[in-house]
């Protein structure tokens, strides 16, 4: 048996059109984890729901003298309004699928009901569906619920869709494939007082703006200039009046980088910044920095075999196995730190909604790769 058969890519994609309209935020995928265990089971699959909240693991076990390969995919969604306008567009209010994880879903479940007829199949995969990818809760969840105890795991993979590459075309690379997202609370106070005597009080305001622009010098001077790391404030709030000088200045924001010796170059810097801005000003200042999401790092083994894997299927041209590191963050890095692993991704289209940023309220999943990628993993499943 060889895939696509026409009637599976069908399924894929009524099963993803169905997951697009009714999207859930992380570990409150409720309705999708039940659709998604009920096809497994209808696939005869050993259905497992006990690794937290909304996780959905299906295990297909033919030879047990051969090592088990786990294939992870993300079932959340966003809290965007989608402006896509399709057919199938959401219909739960402000949540929508701009990351792609409906198709991430499907693929997975077309390759477990693939697998599970194929009666030339005589491996073992564990098939992984897992909440809260968004908020990096999920992995940690199944991680901290047994899922690589119960299960001796020798490699795991995931893919990603990358809009802007074309249909038909893989890239991976090996050690760093995604980079690590730290979030940062920085909170100033300060004495207030009268906006007409400032000299006799204290403006958090004015402390917490020196604090925003002193802090894009980390990256421009603190880091060495051959990494790579990104610095961004999103929030800046203060208790400041109409003629009251704010005595309370609150600033969140989030950095990313590709190493972390990076990370914590940036992490004492943020501090030393934020305390000696604030002592200048006769300032309060506290910081709290939390790495949400470690760097991804793929494992030389598992990297040599997909790419071997999509070369084999989709020939040297459509397999790019060194490219750039990604600068957005993954919860599959914690499970790739448990047993190796490989992350991939998958061209998403380069026109139209496919090609839009993920995140992006008129980003679409591209049906036209759901073959591609289940292709991929049942290759992979079968060396
Ligand atoms: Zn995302
Ligand atoms: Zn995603």
């Amino acid at each position: 048996m060889n895939l696509p058969t026409e009637s599976l890519k069908q399924d894929m994609i009524t099963w993803r059109h169905d997951i697009h309209k009714y999207p859930e935020l992380g570990f409150n995928e409720i309705r999708t984890c039940k659709l998604v265990a009920q096809l497994l089971t209808s696939f005869g699959l050993k259905v497992y729901e006990s690794f937290g909240k909304t996780a959905v693991v299906a295990h297909l076990e033919k030879n047990k003298n051969k090592k088990l390969i786990a294939i992870r995919a993300d079932m959340d969604a966003l809290p965007i309004k989608e402006k896509t306008s399709l057919h199938y567009q959401s219909q739960n209010t402000n949540i929508m699928h701009a990351c792609g994880h409906d198709g991430h879903t499907a693929t997975l479940l077309g390759t477990a009901k693939f697998l599970s007829e194929d009666e030339s199949f005589d491996g073992n995969i564990l098939f992984v569906f897992q909440p809260d990818e968004e908020n990096g809760g999920g992995a940690r969840v199944m991680i901290k619920n047994g899922l690589f105890e119960q299960f001796k795991i020798s490699e795991i993979y995931a893919l990603h869709n990358m809009p802007g590459m074309p249909v038909g075309y893989f890239a991976t690379r090996e050690n760093t494939i995604t980079g690590s997202e730290s979030a940062f609370e920085i909170e100033v106070q300060s004495k207030g007082g009268h906006s007409a005597l400032p000299n006799m009080g204290g403006d958090a305001l004015l402390t917490a703006s020196q604090i925003v622009n002193s802090l894009q010098t980390i990256v421009s001077r603190k880091v060495d200039p051959r990494k790579n790391a990104v610095f961004s404030i999103t929030e800046f709030k203060t208790n400041g009046k109409k003629n009251i000088l704010a005595s309370k200045a609150n600033l969140k924001g989030d950095t990313r980088c590709l190493d972390e010796e990076t990370k914590l170059v940036i992490q004492y810097e943020l501090k030393k910044i934020c305390n000696g801005i604030a002592a200048a000003n006769n300032a309060i200042c506290s910081v709290k920095f939390e790495t949400n999401f470690p760097i991804t790092i793929n494992s030389p083994i598992p990297t040599k075999r997909i790419t071997k894997c999509l070369k084999d299927k989709f020939g040297d041209k459509r397999v790019e196995s060194n490219c750039e590191p990604m600068l957005f963050s993954e919860d599959f890095s914690f499970m790739a730190a448990q047993v190796p692993g490989c992350f991939i991704l998958i061209g998403n289209g380069t026109s139209g909604a496919n090609a839009k940023p993920l995140h992006s309220p008129y980003f679409d999943f591209n049906d036209d790769i759901l073959t591609l990628g289940s292709s991929a993993w049942v290759h992979l499943a079968k060396m």
